[in-house]
């Protein structure tokens, strides 16, 4: 039997957490994958030296994730083409901004019985309605997707800290196959059959992280909190039931449901600009350069999306968090901001 090759597509904070847990589970498998893992690094110059040169020596992310080794088997490629090349599992772990740009770079040089699984929280809205990015990159690339979200916040995975994630699924192979990829004793795996439920969950918590942000500016205590939490769930689950039809409502009581919501609105980045934003009043853009060493922010372009595809709906009311939350961001000075 041929063995797997992976290929991790992205390399910031949680793509760096992953990538110590791949490297390490190819390994344990020896019979099933090859040993070698490639790691796309958009390149970039850190400290005068090459990220890619830099990891492939320490052994580290030092930019994105400082403090965590991880295998000598993970190998940081600059090149997304010769990244991918052979690879027979594609991970997908980058911020969604740039998924379309990295896909028409490598479609044509992908292997044929290639599959890949998308670790990406965001949407992809257009006029004529939402794309999650797994059938995005399902459809430009030719290749069957599955999905990973969960309460996992990369440092603490990293740092080996318990928690759960969900992997959704179109096959019972696949999910055999990404089980062995990400699952160890500290991350563990529930593979499920939903898997828009959970690429849905992963992207539309992002917003409900960013209102969560906004009361604890407002300084509104825990109270408050849990409420934004349960309504963001609800709305949660009614968009996804509203426009697609196979998400079921077991789905938001999984790892990447209510548990990310809770660990996403305490320890998220988006919670923490949000919170910023509150406090300073200082543009969001501003903010996420300021605050977060270059990751980037997703829940205030997925409120601004989520909203435009409800505007073109007339549905924005029967959303009031998600409604709120875009309104904050782009419509009122923040001087005014008020939630209720
Ligand atoms: P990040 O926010 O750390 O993103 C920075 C990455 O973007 C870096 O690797 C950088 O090199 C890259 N980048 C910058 N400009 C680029 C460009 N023009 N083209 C391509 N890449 C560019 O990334 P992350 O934390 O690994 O997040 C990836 C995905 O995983 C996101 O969808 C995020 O929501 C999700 N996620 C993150 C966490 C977390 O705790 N960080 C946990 C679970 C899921
Ligand atoms: P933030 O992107 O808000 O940091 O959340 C990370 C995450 O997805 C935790 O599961
Ligand atoms: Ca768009």
């Amino acid at each position: 039997m041929n063995k797997e090759r992976v290929c991790i597509i992205g390399s910031g904070n949680w793509g760096s957490a992953v990538g110590k847990i791949i490297g390490q589970n190819v390994l344990n498998f020896p019979d099933l994958f090859e040993p070698q893992v490639n790691q796309w690094v958009f390149e970039e110059s850190y400290k005068g030296e090459k990220l890619t040169e830099l990891i492939n020596r320490e052994h580290e992310n030092v930019k994105y994730l400082p403090g965590i080794k991880f295998g000598d088997n993970i190998k940081a490629v600059p090149d997304i083409v010769d990244a991918c090349s052979g690879a027979t599992v594609l991970v997908f772990v980058l911020p969604h901004q740039f998924v379309r740009g990295v896909c028409e770079k490598i479609k044509g040089s992908i292997a044929p019985n290639a599959r890949g699984i998308s670790l990406i929280k965001g949407l992809d809205i257009s006029p004529e309605g939402i794309t999650l990015f797994s059938q995005e990159i399902s459809r430009m690339l030719d290749i069957d997707m599955a999905a990973l979200s969960g309460a996992n916040i990369a440092d603490e995975v990293a740092n080996e800290k318990f928690c759960e994630t969900t992997i959704g699924c179109t096959s019972p192979e696949n999910g055999d196959l990404f089980f062995k990829l990400f699952h160890t004793s500290y991350f563990r795996v529930n593979v499920i059959r939903d898997h828009v439920g959970v690429e849905l969950c992963g992207a539309l918590k992002n917003i409900v992280a960013v209102a969560a942000g906004f009361t604890d500016g407002l300084k509104y205590g825990s109270n408050t909190k849990a409420a934004i939490i349960r309504r963001g769930l609800m709305e949660m689950r009614k968009f996804g039931k509203t426009f697609f039809s196979t998400v079921e409502s077991e789905t938001f009581f999984e790892s990447c449901g209510v548990a990310d919501l809770i660990t996403t609105c305490s320890g998220g980045r988006n919670r923490k600009v949000a919170e910023a934003y509150v406090t300073s009043g200082k543009p969001i853009e501003v903010l996420e350069r300021e605050l977060l060493n270059g990751q980037k922010l997703q829940g205030t372009l997925t409120a601004q999306e989520v909203h435009e595809f409800l505007l073109a709906r007339k549905m924005v009311d029967e959303f009031p968090l998600f409604t709120t939350v875009y309104n904050i961001c782009y419509e009122v000075s923040h001087h005014n901001i008020c939630l209720t």
